[in-house]
């Protein structure tokens, strides 16, 4: 009989070769042989298992989606472009000094400390800060320490690995903030049936980032070069609404970067990804900018509610005072799921080319009927 092949030579030649690695970390911190240096993954030794963990939660290896949406959501809430929505708002926390260190209006970090103080979640899981070092998930305790990690980075910080090796320090119930691509992977751990893994019981709490792209950090380190920056000394980044530039904050100022070289950092995994609002995840965070002056709305976030968990939380927040809520005016939600739309498309448009055949959607079935429907 043929021996069966390993699932970390096949995670090696379907993921890693295929550049559509995205360095969630959801492979690493479960054993000894993979890894991640800077944001990449690596394979230390080889490994023989053929139903290894690694492959199982990885985001880009084949997953069946529809019946994750089924185990997590309530079908009734299905939207084509971006996931369930129960609910949809406008929110910033209601704390100004929170806002002032947040990347937009401190929804994420004002709900995880909710969260924690009100004894839902142990720990958060968040990814470190800009501070010169490799990225990485780091694991926080105590809710006066979450706004130290608040704003973006825009590169792959491995936050699933640091859920994987949480058991360690003892916490119990786990918050995690995640992008897309992670939130697939949680979801996968939430609803794996392996014998001897039960962690993913553990899992509380995710709350997703919509996210459009990350940057190779080999190659945004050339560019920061260029503009004569470091990763250590910048404070912060961001994409203003309405400019096509990406700023980057120092403590003596700031240098805007044209969108076109920014684009040439893009991590290649990025261009074959279909979610942009975290679809798998309890609730999901992003920038509020749309309408004739996306201005008008900076320091919001936009909010889309998908479980019943999610909704708990975001509820009790209107409750205890901790977001403040505004009305999303008619057109946000069309210009969202068109945006997302697009995203979708043109991912499967590159996958496509990567894999030369549109019956072969690499990591994507061709018979989900979402995939389908964006398969023109
Ligand atoms: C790579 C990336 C791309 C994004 N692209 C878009 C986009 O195209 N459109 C859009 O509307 N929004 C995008 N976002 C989300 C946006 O930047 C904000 O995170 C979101 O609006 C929440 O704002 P906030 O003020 O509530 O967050 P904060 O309260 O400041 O909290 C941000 C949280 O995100 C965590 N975090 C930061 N960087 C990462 C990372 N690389 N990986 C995982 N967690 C991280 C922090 O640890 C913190 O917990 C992106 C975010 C990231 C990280
Ligand atoms: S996408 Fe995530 S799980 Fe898959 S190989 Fe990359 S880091 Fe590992
Ligand atoms: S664009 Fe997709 S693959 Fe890239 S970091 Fe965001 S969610 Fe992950």
């Amino acid at each position: 009989m043929r021996k069966k092949r390993s699932s970390q030579s096949r995670l090696k030649k379907d993921v890693l070769e295929k550049s559509l690695c995205t360095g969630c970390g959801a492979c690493v911190g479960l054993c000894p042989y993979q890894a991640v240096y800077k944001d990449r993954t690596v394979q230390l030794f080889d490994c023989d298992l053929p139903d290894g963990k690694c492959r199982a939660f990885c985001p880009r290896t084949p997953s069946d989606l529809p019946l994750l949406r089924e185990s997590l959501f309530d079908a009734s809430d299905a939207t084509d472009e971006i996931g369930p929505v129960k609910e949809y708002w406008l929110t910033r926390a209601k704390d100004e000094g929170l806002r002032s260190r947040a990347q937009h209006g401190g929804t994420v970090t004002a709900l995880l400390g909710l969260a924690m103080s009100e004894g839902w979640i142990d720990a958060a899981i968040v990814s470190g800060r800009l501070d010169g070092r490799e990225p990485e998930g780091l694991l926080i305790d105590r809710a006066e320490e979450l706004a130290d990690y608040a704003q973006s980075r825009f590169w792959a910080a491995p936050t699933v690995a640091a859920f994987h090796r949480a058991p360690e320090s003892g916490a119990g119930r786990l918050g995690i903030v995640a992008t897309p691509c992670q939130a697939i992977a949680l979801a996968k751990i939430r609803t794996a049936k392996i014998d001897g893994y039960r962690k993913g019981g553990s899992l509380s709490l995710v709350i997703g980032l919509f996210c459009g792209w990350t940057l190779a950090l080999d190659r945004f380190q050339n560019l920061l070069e260029k503009y004569q920056l470091s990763a250590s000394a910048l404070t912060g980044m961001d994409i203003p609404a309405g400019k096509n530039v990406l700023e980057l904050r120092t403590a003596g100022g700031s240098a805007n970067v044209p969108m076109d070289e920014v684009d040439s950092c893009v991590r290649e995994a990025c261009r074959c990804c279909v979610d942009s609002t975290a679809e798998f995840a309890d609730l999901s965070v992003g920038a509020a900018r749309f309408g004739a002056n996306p201005e008008e709305m900076r320091g919001w976030n936009q909010v889309i509610v998908r479980s019943g968990a999610g909704q708990k939380l975001v509820s009790l927040a209107r409750q205890r005072g901790v977001l403040e809520f505004r009305e999303a005016p008619p057109p946000a939600l069309v210009e969202l799921k068109n945006a997302a739309a697009e995203k979708k498309k043109k991912a499967l448009v590159r996958i496509i080319a990567k894999s030369r055949s549109p019956k072969n959607l690499l990591y994507l079935n061709p018979d989900d009927p979402v995939v389908r429907k964006y398969l023109k």
